[in-house]
């Protein structure tokens, strides 16, 4: 007798193989061969069942402290996400790096610090140790974790870190910590080069202070475990060749983020997908990391993200209170962001789309919804002069959205069929104030397969189950095979769906994030336990994700 019988389902078997209709039974927390009855029988009527979601670019790493259900990704059809994505994460770290560590996060990842100093539960130094600590809080989800090199920086180097390169004594300490933590069972090593990433007090994170042979010497230590994925987020003066250089001696996958498509350098992200396909075709294992949503951030002056990625905003992000103020009053700091923001780049998040920034909360409701670009016109001024202005009017309480990056569709849908691309970038547990983008699995299966067609729906449950589990050798799961894992996702194809963000405060001490729920979602089984039902999400269901520790890549 099964546990589970589900009979009459469109099976997409997370390989990519064409639906058929048929059964599916459960044992155990195992996918076995439906013949014979079970306790639990649910007729599908039809719907799809697929692998569930593999979500391999989260920033859970504070938050399942003290959430172990990882809301709201369980909800979205993830049964598996991969943390310490960046490298931001909170282990290894001494009692007395801690509160540097949350102001890190606070900045970069944009989490509220007074809910990551009421909700993260320090009951670890180590990797190991923090890894212990999540199998035995347990998770709703299954859990595979990065080493994290900022992390690790921090814990070497102490203020140093944010402040100059590595010694080689210090490069040694670093590359035994990454060794722990991949013999303890992570799931490999994870940096970020990005200038978009800037830490406590506007210094940038940790891992930006990292030369070449600190790199090659940490990605190294991947070849010494004899496994495990190297992620990076790249600025744009890492290039290509270097990263293949670091899988070929390495010997490791890795995985380049973030691939988002930029309207004024359209050309930039499908270079570099050409430039990681020409890689592998001389034997290495890359991926390019693609976002599969729109990127828009919600933001304040008080904390605007959109821009902090600018040099010239740099006497901006050092200062504080009135200074603050007063340096965004300067015409002269004005003239520089200007001047910067009109100049090409590789890659930047803002390029001076104003017609793509909006108002969202004003004293002057009346300007609600219009655009800078729109605002500008009208008083003749400049569209970053009208921004600021506004903002030092209202007391920076001013509420602005931009549409950054990702917008075009026709860009998007080619990236997303790429061979060498990586459906990714949900940023889940990040930014939660700006964007929430958990969903991003629906809104494929939704938006790019089901309404535009990019992808048939059997390709893309590929790529958001047995694509990243093959890539990041993640044993025994991503596929509707017998003997694997019991991850499912149970759908109404015809109305698969994320649903907008609202504004809800259920963090820590009341702090807000934004949260969107999902439509046509009919179950969600993690390790043949069901977490999601019709209704939603079963907080009585025992916890029953896995860290995982065992990988085959
Ligand atoms: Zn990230």
């Amino acid at each position: 007798m099964h546990d589970l019988v589900i009979r009459n389902a469109l099976l997409l078997d997370g390989l990519g193989s064409a639906p058929v209709h048929g059964d599916l039974a459960v044992s155990n927390g195992k996918i076995v061969a439906a013949e014979g009855k079970g306790k639990e029988t649910i007729d599908a009527g039809g719907l799809a069942l697929m692998p569930g979601i593999v979500d391999n670019h989260t920033h859970y790493d504070a938050q399942i402290t003290w959430d172990p259900w990882v809301s709201p990704s369980p909800a979205l059809g993830v049964t598996t996400a991969v943390i310490g994505n960046c490298g931001f994460t909170i282990a290894p770290c001494r009692a007395s790096d801690r509160e540097r560590i949350m102001r890190n996060l606070t900045q970069v990842e944009g989490m509220s610090l007074d809910a990551l100093r009421a909700g993260i539960r320090w009951d670890f130094e180590t990797v190991p140790q923090y890894l212990d600590m999540l199998e035995r809080g347990g998770a709703a989800v299954n859990i595979a974790a990065f080493v994290g090199h900022s992390s690790v920086r921090t814990y070497v180097m102490g203020e140093a870190a944010t402040q100059r390169p590595a010694t080689d004594a210090e490069v040694a300490s670093m590359r035994n910590i990454v060794v722990e933590g991949m013999k303890a069972g992570a799931i490999g090593f994870a940096t970020s080069t990005s200038p978009a990433h800037n830490g406590a007090e506007g210094l940038p994170m940790p891992s930006r202070l990292a030369d070449d042979a600190e790199l090659s010497s940490l990605v190294g230590s991947l070849k010494e475990a004899g496994r495990g994925v190297f992620m990076l987020t790249k600025g744009g003066h890492t290039r290509i060749d270097f990263l293949e250089k670091l899988a070929a001696d390495s010997g490791r996958p890795v995985v380049v983020a973030a691939l988002l498509h930029s309207s004024t350098n359209p050309d930039s992200v499908f270079h570099d997908l050409e430039a990681i396909d020409k890689a592998n075709r001389r034997g290495r294992r890359m991926a390019g990391a693609v976002s599969c949503c729109p990127l828009s951030m919600d933001f304040t002056l008080r904390s605007p993200y959109t821009f902090e990625g600018l040099e010239s905003w740099q006497p901006a992000l050092k200062a504080k209170g009135e200074a603050y103020k007063r340096v965004l009053a300067d015409p002269s700091f004005r003239g520089k962001v200007k001047a910067e923001i009109a100049a090409p780049a590789h890659f930047r998040i803002f390029n001076g789309e104003w017609h793509k920034v909006h108002v969202v909360e004003s004293k002057r409701h009346e300007i609600e919804g219009r655009t800078l670009d729109q605002l500008a016109r009208d008083t003749g001024k400049d569209p970053l002069d009208t921004m600021l202005d506004l903002a030092l009017a209202e007391g920076l309480d001013t509420v602005f959205c931009a549409l950054l990056l990702n917008s075009d569709e026709r860009a998007v849908g080619r990236m997303l069929r790429d061979p060498n691309a990586l459906v990714s970038l949900s940023d889940a547990g990040a930014h939660l104030t700006f964007f929430n983008d958990a969903g991003f699995g629906l809104h494929l299966l939704g938006h790019w397969s089901r309404e535009l067609g990019v992808l048939k729906l059997e390709e893309a449950a590929w790529r958001l189950t047995g694509h990243p589990a093959r890539l990041y050798g993640i044993r025994g799961r991503g596929a509707l095979k017998p003997g694997y894992a019991a991850d499912l996702l149970l759908f109404d194809p015809a109305s698969v769906n994320r649903l907008p963000n609202r504004r809800v405060f259920d963090l820590p001490g009341g702090q807000p994030r934004l949260l969107g729920g999902a439509t046509g979602v009919h179950g969600v089984w993690v390790n043949g336990t069901r977490v999601v039902d019709s209704n939603g999400v079963r907080r009585d269901a025992p916890l029953s994700g896995k860290l995982l520790r065992e990988f085959d890549a």
